[in-house]
Parts: C-alpha cells; structure tokens; sequence
C-alpha cells in the first residue's frame, strides 16, 4: 500500500479528534483559484508578475467569470487579451470535482460521487422540493466521528476538503443545474445545508472561506439565511462558527441523557449535554426567528420513548432556546447496529415535542434508493474496500 492509500487511525471513542491527513499539492503545479478570497487572488497574480494595478483589475476580472458566469477555462474570458489568457492558464487553474458518478433517484433527488484531484472520492447530493432546492455539501472526506448509527462514520479515509472543493461542489451543481450566469431570481438551487459527509467544524477555515465565497453577493450570492450548518456537537468551535460565518445552525442532539448519548455520538464524552446546550444558548444570531434546528435521528427502543420526547422538551426550556427539532427516520445501511423506530412511535414523540410549542416536523427521507439519504454517504470505493476485507 503507498502512504496515501495506508488506513489512517480513527482516534478512539472516548476523546475522537481530528488528525486529517495532508493535501498533496496539484500535479502540475499551478495555483487554484476557486475558494480564494479575491484579495488572495490579487495577490497571487501579482506575486506571479503582475504590475499591482493589473493585478487588482484582473482579479476583480476572474473573480466575475468564476463566480457570475460560471466558467472554468481562462480561453473564455473575452475582456482580458489573448496572449495573457495563455500566460493565466499556464499558472493558474479554476476547477470543479471530477465527477465519477452521477445518479437520480425515483423522488428527483440526486447524488454525485465526487473525486479530489489527488484521488479521493467524496459525495455531495441535491435535494428538490417545490418551493427550493437544497444542496448538502460535504466537508471532508469521510469523518473522524464515529457517530454509531452513521455510514459515514465508518469511512476510514479522512481528509479535510479545502476551499475550493466546498465551493466547487456549489459551482458543480450550478453547472448541472444549468444555472450560470448567476442570477438571484428563479434558481433552483435555493439552500445549502453542510450535512454532507464529514463535520464541518473540524475544517473550520476551509468551510469558513467556502462559505463566505457562497454568501457573498458578488459571489454565488447565497443568503446567510438559506446556508445551515450540521455540527455533532464541537462545543469550542460554536461561537467562532456564528461569529465569523454567521449562518444557521443545526446541532445533531440525537439523545437527551449522557449514557445514550454517549453512545450513539461518542464526542459526547468530550463535550456533554449541558455543555453542548449552553454553546446553544449562546449561539450568536440565533433568536426566535432565526431558531437552532435540533436533529433528533429516530432509533428504535434506544432514543424514541415518550419520557425522552418530554426530556427534550424540559432541556430546551431550561437552556431557554430558540429551538425547532427535526426527526430523521433512521436511514439503515448494511450491518448498522440500529433499527428505525415505527411509525407510530416517531409520531407520538413528534406529538409531544409539538404540543410543547416547539415545531417538530418529520423529515421524509429522500433519495433512499440510490443511498443519498441521510448518513448514508459512503462513497463506492469504500463500499468495496470494506466488503472485501468482510470476505
Ligand atoms: N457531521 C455533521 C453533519 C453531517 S451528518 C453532523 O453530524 O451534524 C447530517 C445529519 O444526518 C446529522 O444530523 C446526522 O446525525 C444525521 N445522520 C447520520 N446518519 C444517519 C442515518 N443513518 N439516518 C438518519 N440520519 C443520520
Ligand atoms: Fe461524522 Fe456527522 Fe456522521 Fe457523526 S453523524 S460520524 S459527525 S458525519
């Protein structure tokens, strides 16, 4: 096995940090643009040899045909001379994902397999409705987490995605959704939810400067408002993620006592419950109309009782938080340790969280038959891999 294919260790449960592996730089030596801020575009124009005045007008040129047009060779860019388009191209790149797989599930949902251009393979899925389309990126490759009733969790190849493969996958389902040049009105690609593989939290500056790319209106020009951001619960990072990204949050609270939740989410045991509820608490931006979604994943006879349903209700009062919960039915996967709650079961919990004054919608899941659903996001190599070594 070479060094980049060698299975990295998944830190233990008690105290799971991240130890992502290193990027290897591009093959061929040139400079990705897609994910710099345009003042680090400037600059690498300049430090490549152009005049500082040059250098600010052609950024601000590139930054327009990346993100409001949407192209991705220099050949293109009709208001910068020819022979200097050549001079960009031999040193600079704007890329997107290599695409593997593209899939459409029954329901229109769709899902990608994604490869890095050093070889890894990461997913990314798009989610119709009538009124919206909801994108859910993904972060990294696999997870450090192990969150028990999760497929991505037990991915052992982890590597943080950088900046430019955030927002590629963005400008990936613009491309596909035909939806350049950038327009505010009419897309179909209305949200973006960071509920993709991997935590975002523990690739903070990356999907800070991804995100900031997406929201800025000379950007993609996505609203704060339709960006969400899943977290399992990285308590130290909370703060920084409201402060310096200042999207919606959504905190995967799956279980209201230590014991269970310590062992569906194992970070639990780093940061428990209350902890985790304060960071809630005081979560910058968040008030009764920009509410914190609990995600609250249904497993039968494990987190699904009446009594855990009005211990919700208790802990959100008591922390005095703006909250809505979301319910996900289970989405099972080969050999997962849990079986979705009935639904019976799932609407008497939805019931009780509701009568309390909280909204607690049950989320249908999407894209069950070509594996896009929740926590089912584990790329076919992987599948493979795995099922090889079960032989
Ligand atoms: N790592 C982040 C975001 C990605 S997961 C997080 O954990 O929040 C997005 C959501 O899907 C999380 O709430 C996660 O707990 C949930 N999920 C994971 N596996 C699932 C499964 N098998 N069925 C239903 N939901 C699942
Ligand atoms: Fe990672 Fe989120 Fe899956 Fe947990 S649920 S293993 S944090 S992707």
């Amino acid at each position: 096995m070479s060094a980049d294919t060698a299975i990295m260790p998944i830190p233990g449960p008690v105290d799971p940090v991240p130890v992502p592996r290193a990027v290897k730089p591009r093959a061929d030596g040139r400079t990705e643009l897609v994910g710099l801020p345009k003042d680090a575009i400037r600059a690498a124009f300049e430090s490549a040899g152009l005049e500082p005045r040059q250098a600010k007008l052609r950024a601000k040129q590139v930054w327009h045909w990346i993100y409001n047009r949407g192209v991705s060779d220099f050949a293109a860019m009709s208001d910068i001379a020819k022979p200097q388009r050549g001079w960009f191209a031999e040193r600079f790149v704007i890329s997107r994902p290599e695409v593997v797989e593209a899939q459409v599930s029954s329901d229109g949902t769709r899902k990608w397999l994604l490869k890095t251009h050093d070889g890894h393979d990461f997913e990314m899925v798009f989610i119709p409705d009538a009124d919206r389309g909801t994108l859910c990126v993904s972060s990294q490759v696999g997870c450090t987490l192990n969150c028990r009733f999760c497929h991505t969790g037990t991915m052992q190849l982890v590597r943080n995605l950088e900046a430019a493969e955030i927002v590629g996958q963005v400008m990936l389902a613009r491309d596909a959704l035909g939806e350049w040049p950038s327009q505010p009105e009419g897309r179909m690609l209305t949200n973006i939810v960071m509920m993709g593989m991997g935590e975002p939290l523990y690739n903070f500056d990356n999907v800070r400067d991804a995100l900031k790319i997406v929201m800025d209106g000379d950007g993609l020009g996505l609203s704060r408002r339709r960006i969400t951001l899943s977290t399992s619960g990285v308590v130290p990072m909370m703060a920084r993620a409201g402060e310096e990204i200042g999207v919606n949050l959504a905190v995967s609270l799956h279980a209201v006592t230590k014991e269970i939740r310590d062992e569906i989410v194992p970070l639990n045991r780093k940061y428990g419950i209350e902890q985790l509820l304060e960071a809630c608490a005081a979560y910058p931006g968040a008030n009764n109309a920009r509410r914190i979604t609990f995600e609250y994943v249904m497993l039968k006879d494990k987190n699904d009782s009446d009594e855990h349903a009005r211990e919700l209700v208790r802990l959100i009062r008591r922390y005095r938080l703006p909250a809505k919960v979301n319910l996900i039915p289970f989405n099972p996967w080969p050999g997962a340790p849990y079986e979705c709650s009935t639904g019976e079961r799932i609407k008497a919990f939805s019931n009780i969280v509701f009568e309390a004054g909280i909204s607690a919608p049950v989320r249908t899941p999407r894209g069950r038959d070509i594996d896009a659903a929740c926590g089912q996001l584990k790329t076919a190599a992987e599948r493979k891999r795995r099922s090889r070594e079960a032989a």
